[in-house]
């Protein structure tokens, strides 16, 4: 093994003993971690020294679970949004592409709010960045590192921006970034809470712009939950809005939404006018509704088939007529928009006062 050095070293660090001594189940626990670390090790075969004092379980961790090798996004998997992609190209994507032009003061800051109704694209945003970007994703809900890594998130934290640092150009997406940097709780905060944000905002505080190329982007759907310290630190804070009708008044995005759907599934067969019916039946649908929307309008001409007493294992495609307006119209029943008005209030008053409008 070419780390065999690093192996020698993970293996008594997590036994305490030498590999000759373990038993099967360790010993394949042990390549497993070896595995993962080896993908960080460099061309020496020897873990890059910023990650040497960090636990193998835990970067084995980053490596695995939130390092995500193919975000799989494109720009043109998004519907709609086209002012938020524009001004993530410019204020991202160029500068991941070309650091040498983005310094000084063109450097582009190193943080990105992303905020808004649930289900409306965020996630997207980030994967496509990383993937338009050519950078490594890095996916984390902060809710997790709250809940699941109770004691440990800053350890965990410490890890995942150390083999970001490695894998440069990168993008950290931290979901739900309000339950990490939240400005309740300050009185009676918890101890480990409170721990665990200080760690955050000094890793965001410790990679520089002008060298590294990291990019942290966070998203939330509680913005006024963020206190003054993240929103210093997020300098870009773009609102990514409910699906609606472009400049023009075209429902261009939830008519989108649908079509593809269908077409990838080739249940395409709806008019025009239909998709237009649609649209109107869908004001205030987040782009998460809508997929739910035509999940269950999908389902339309298989319940029918079944109906007319055709058995499951025996359906063939063929025997189920295309998607039409009355499955989604039925649907439309089941499937309620996700969001409210009065939320949707609360989202424009804070892109008014701390929203990058350019
Ligand atoms: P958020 O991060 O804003 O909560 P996601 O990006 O996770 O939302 O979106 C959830 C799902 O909803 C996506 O996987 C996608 O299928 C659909 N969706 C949401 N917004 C859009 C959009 N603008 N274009 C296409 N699909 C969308």
């Amino acid at each position: 093994r070419s780390n065999s050095g690093n192996s020698g070293n993970v293996t008594s660090r997590i036994a305490g003993k030498t590999e000759d001594t373990l038993d099967d189940t360790t010993k394949r626990c042990v390549e497993y971690v070896d595995l993962s670390l080896d993908m960080l090790c460099g061309p020496d075969g020897e873990l890059p020294e910023k990650l040497r004092n960090l636990e193998p379980r835990l970067l084995e961790h980053v490596s695995n679970e939130i390092m995500d090798k193919d975000p799989n996004v494109r720009w043109d998997d998004i519907a709609g949004l086209e002012h938020a992609k524009k001004c993530v190209t410019e204020m991202v994507i160029w500068p991941l592409l070309r650091p040498d032009i983005f310094r000084g003061c063109r450097s582009p800051g190193k943080g990105l709010l992303l905020f808004g109704p649930p289900g409306t694209g965020k996630t997207m945003i980030g994967k496509a960045i990383a993937g338009e970007a050519k950078a490594t994703f890095f996916y984390i809900s902060a809710s997790s590192l709250t809940s699941k890594w109770i004691g440990e998130g800053e350890k965990l934290v410490r890890a995942l921006f150390g083999v970001a640092s490695c894998r440069q150009p990168a993008v950290i997406f931290v979901d739900e970034i309000d339950s990490l940097l939240s400005q309740r709780k300050s009185e009676g905060e918890h101890e480990s809470s409170r721990r665990l944000k200080t760690q955050f905002l000094i890793e965001m505080e410790g990679f520089d712009s002008d060298s590294e190329q990291i990019l942290l982007i966070g998203a939330t759907n509680r913005p006024q939950e963020l206190d003054e310290a993240a929103r210093r630190r997020l300098t870009k804070r773009l609102y990514i809005p409910l699906p609606s009708p472009d400049v023009s008044g075209n429902e261009e995005a939830r008519a989108w939404i649908v079509q593809n759907l269908l077409e990838k599934d080739g249940l395409f067969k709806l008019e025009k006018e239909d998709i237009d019916t649609i649209c109107k039946l869908t004001e205030g649908y987040s782009g998460s509704d809508m997929k739910n929307l035509v999940k269950d309008a999908s389902m339309g001409p298989l319940r029918e088939a079944l109906k007319q007493g055709i058995e499951i294992t025996k359906l063939k495609k063929e025997d189920m007529r295309p998607v039409t307006l009355q499955d989604f119209e039925h649907a439309l029943q089941e499937v309620r928009p996700s969001v409210s008005l009065n939320e949707l209030g609360t989202y424009e008053d804070w892109n008014k006062q701390f929203g990058s409008l350019s």
